[in-house]
């Protein structure tokens, strides 16, 4: 039997292993903290996310617990809209699922031929010809016919087999909560959900996660919000930080004032905006038998605000279990890095291209942006949305 070892147990690592385990492998998968624990956020799936996770196998979970977000439009802090909402067809909705949902159904994924180990932190990685690929944490070394490196921006195994590529501050930090339906305002019809208001250098985004009152869709239903404003984290406690937030989004249409004062600091979760630059030259480093491929955030962690990076990540896993079922060790490791690094690339280059409208900043720079946005961000968002739209696995068999 083949066996992986995985590194991480973040979304990408989780959904690669599972994957593998139900092709035969046998799969260990190392995890850095001492429970593997989502992040009470939750996630927008792109066409190409939720593919991915259908050819992972993984449809009916996720239909269980996805709500579909339509387009809102994009406005600027006055109300003035930029860009009005739009029908979406179908085959290009996004939808929204809320993180410790999705962590469960990749969980009940998993089958019994992962062993998860936590509290296990890689240090090292080993990859010469002749000889299977290990990763080691401390004295322990654990070998394999494959190492997936899934462990995130900071990957300990990327920084040892792709030097170059650093992780740089994106200039931004990002605020996110689920404001769970007991606690969540009571909208007027009027004020969109799914839409995004767009200042200079500030940026706020919200969606439903299921309806109010239902017990469909999300179980852990609740109304989404996050928050990109431009400089560092805040080091301030919770409430200061909320405080701030409701200073900065002071005056913002509806319903951000509401939504700011419905969030209490414990539902807070503050993040750096960060992205590697450059990209890693190789996301495949074949020895034998196979050798070991990076994954997700670990191979091209990116700023959130195109909602690609765990899409990706989804992509990366589908392809990589869909080649090594296709192809012998060695030539799956090869195709994996054919294939994903230009992929990768192309999001990267569209998700900057957003970032410089986003940090717009200076009264003449926001004009133009504010002048452009209409033509730039529909092109910009559909070029993005249908680069997701197209995306298939290298096979759709699950
Ligand atoms: C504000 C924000 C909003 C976002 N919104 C979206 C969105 O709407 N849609 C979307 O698609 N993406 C979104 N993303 C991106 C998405 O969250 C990430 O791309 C995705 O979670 C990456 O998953 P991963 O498994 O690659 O990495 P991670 O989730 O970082 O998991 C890595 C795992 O590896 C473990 N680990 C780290 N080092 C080691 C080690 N040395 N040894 C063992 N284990 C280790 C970590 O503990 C962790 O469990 C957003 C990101 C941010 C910051």
């Amino acid at each position: 039997m083949r066996t992986a070892v995985v590194v991480g147990a973040g979304l990408g690592g989780l959904a690669v292993a599972g994957a593998l385990a139900r092709s035969g492998w046998q799969v260990t998968v190392l995890e850095r903290a001492d429970r593997v624990r989502p992040e009470p956020t939750a996630v927008v799936l792109w066409p190409n996310g939720v593919r991915a996770l259908h050819a992972l196998g993984l449809g009916a979970g996720l239909d269980a617990i996805a709500t579909a977000l339509p387009d809102g439009g994009v406005r600027r802090p006055d109300g003035h809209w930029l860009v009005q909402p739009r029908p979406t067809p179908a085959d290009r909705m996004p939808v929204v699922v809320h993180r410790e949902d999705l962590h469960d159904a990749l969980i009940a994924g998993l089958g019994e031929r992962v062993e998860l180990r936590t509290g296990v932190a890689v240090d090292t990685v080993r990859v010469r010809s002749g000889e299977r690929p290990a990763v080691g944490a401390g004295r322990h070394l654990v070998e394999a016919d494959l190492v997936v490196a899934a462990d995130g921006t900071d990957s300990a195994v990327r920084r040892q087999l792709a030097p170059e590529a650093a992780v740089v501050s994106s200039g931004s930090a990002s605020w996110r909560a689920v404001i769970p339906w007991y606690r969540a305002p009571r909208l007027a019809v009027d004020q969109p959900l799914g839409g995004e208001v767009l200042g200079a250098g500030y940026r706020f985004v919200a969606a439903s996660l299921g309806e109010r009152g239902s017990s469909g869709a999300s179980r852990r239903g609740g109304i989404y919000w996050v928050a990109t404003a431009a400089g560092a984290p805040r080091p301030e406690p919770p409430e200061t930080q909320l405080a701030l937030l409701k200073r900065w989004y002071a005056g913002w249409p509806a319903p951000v004032g509401e939504l700011l004062d419905a969030t209490e600091p414990d539902d807070l979760v503050q993040q750096e905006v960060r992205e590697l630059r450059p990209l890693p030259r190789a996301y495949g480093f074949p020895a034998g038998p196979g050798g070991v491929v990076l994954l997700g955030d670990a191979a091209h962690a990116m700023p959130p605000h195109l909602g690609q990076g765990a899409c990706l990540a989804f992509e990366d896993a589908a392809t990589l279990s869909s080649l090594l079922r296709e192809s012998r060790l060695p030539d799956a490791v090869q195709a994996y890095d054919r294939l994903r690094r230009p992929r990768a690339a192309t999001v990267v280059r569209q998700t900057r291209r957003m970032s410089a409208v986003l940090q717009a900043r200076g009264r003449l720079a926001l004009r133009a942006r504010d002048a452009a946005l209409g033509t730039i961000n529909p092109r910009l968002l559909s070029s993005a949305a249908a680069s997701a739209a197209q995306w298939r696995p290298p096979t759709q068999t699950p």
